[in-house]
C-alpha cells in the first residue's frame, strides 16, 4: 500500500478528457489513482467506443464483440483507477488518419465541433471539476480522435463557463485546464536506454541523439507540470493490463525493464493551458496547485 498522502475535500474533482478506452489508463492512470487516494472526485470521459482498435493481442473474446469487450475491459481499468464517475461522449472511432472510418457519420472526426463541445460541456457542468485534462493539439501522436478531443475539450470549458450557452445545468469555470504530455528530454533518456539495453524503441534503433529530433511530445520547459506518480504504478498497471484486447501481455507496457519503469512511468507529464499555475517553483508537482479546494492547496 502507498503511503496516504494528505486527503482533500471531497468537493476537488478531477476530470480527464480520452478519445478511446485505454487512453484513461496510458495517459493519466497514474494521476487518477493518486487523486483517487487524496479524496478527489475522479471522473472519465470516452469520446468514442475503440471501435477500431481490432483485437490487437488476439484474445479470445468468448464470443462477444469487440466494441462490448472493450466496454468490459474499460469497466475494469476504472475500477483499478477507482475513478468515481464516467461518461461516455457517444461518438464512433474514427480510426487512424486516412482510414475509410474517418468518414463514417457517426465518426469522432466527422462531428460538429460545437455539438460534441455542448455534449462535453454538459457534463462538465454536472460533474463541475476544478481541473480538466486531455489531449494537446497534435493529439497526442496524430491520431485523429486524439486531435478532436482536444478541440472539443478546449472548447467545451468555455462553453461550460458561458452563461448565453445553449447548454443544460448552470454554468461552470473550470479553474485550471492541461493537456498529458511527455517531455522530449525524457523520452530520449528512455530511448538510449532501450537500445543500450538491446531492446526495441519505439522510435527505431537508428541514430536518434538529439532531443530536438525527438518526433512526439514537447521541449522539456514547455513541461509545466509533473506528478509523482511512483506509489500508484501498481493501480497503473493494473489498469493497462485491463485492457488485455488493446495491451497484450506481450506489450510494452506491461513489460517495461525495470530500469526504465521509473523513467516512463514515475512521473506524468502535463501542460497548464488555462488557468493560474499553483507555484512560484519551474514546475507545478500538483494538479490542484494553488487551487484552495483541491488537495494541495489544504492548510
Ligand atoms: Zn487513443
Amino acid at each position: 500500500m502507498p503511503p496516504a498522502p494528505p486527503p482533500g475535500p471531497p468537493s476537488a474533482t478531477l476530470l480527464c478528457v480520452h478519445p478511446h478506452p485505454d487512453d484513461e489508463a496510458i495517459a493519466c492512470g497514474g494521476v487518477l489513482a493518486r487523486a483517487a487516494d487524496q479524496g478527489v472526485r475522479t471522473v472519465v470521459v470516452t469520446c468514442t467506443g475503440g471501435e477500431e482498435g481490432d483485437n490487437l493481442a488476439g484474445i479470445d473474446l468468448g464470443g462477444e464483440d469487440l466494441v462490448t469487450h472493450r466496454r468490459r475491459e474499460l469497466a475494469a481499468a476504472l475500477a483499478a483507477l477507482r475513478v468515481s464517475a464516467h461518461h461516455w461522449l457517444g461518438y464512433r472511432d474514427s480510426g487512424m488518419a486516412g482510414l475509410e472510418s474517418n468518414d463514417h457519420p457517426e465518426s469522432f472526426h466527422r462531428a460538429g465541433l460545437s455539438e460534441a463541445a455542448a455534449r462535453l460541456a454538459a457534463i462538465i457542468r454536472t460533474e463541475r471539476p476544478e481541473v480538466v485534462v486531455s489531449d494537446d493539439e497534435r493529439g497526442t501522436y496524430g491520431h485523429p480522435d486524439h486531435v478532436k478531443a482536444h478541440h472539443v475539450t478546449v472548447a467545451a470549458v468555455d462553453l461550460a463557463a458561458d452563461p448565453e450557452a445553449e447548454v443544460p445545468g448552470d454554468p461552470w469555470r473550470v479553474a485550471k485546464r492541461y493537456v498529458h504530455t511527455l517531455g522530449r528530454g525524457r523520452l530520449l533518456a528512455v530511448h538510449s536506454a532501450l537500445v543500450e539495453a538491446g531492446l526495441p524503441s519505439p522510435f527505431g534503433d537508428a541514430g536518434l541523439t538529439r532531443v530536438e529530433d525527438v518526433p512526439l511530445g514537447v521541449p522539456d520547459e514547455q513541461v509545466t507540470t509533473e506528478v509523482d506518480v511512483a506509489d500508484w504504478l501498481d493501480a497503473k498497471r493494473a489498469a493497462l493490463a485491463a485492457h488485455a484486447s488493446q495491451i497484450g501481455p506481450d506489450s510494452f507496457f506491461l513489460n517495461t525493464p525495470e530500469v526504465l519503469t521509473e523513467r516512463m512511468f514515475a512521473t506524468e507529464q502535463f501542460v497548464l493551458e488555462d488557468g493560474r499555475p499553483g507555484t512560484t517553483a519551474a514546475r507545478e508537482d500538483d494538479l490542484f496547485a494553488g487551487l484552495d479546494h483541491g488537495p494541495a492547496g489544504r492548510q
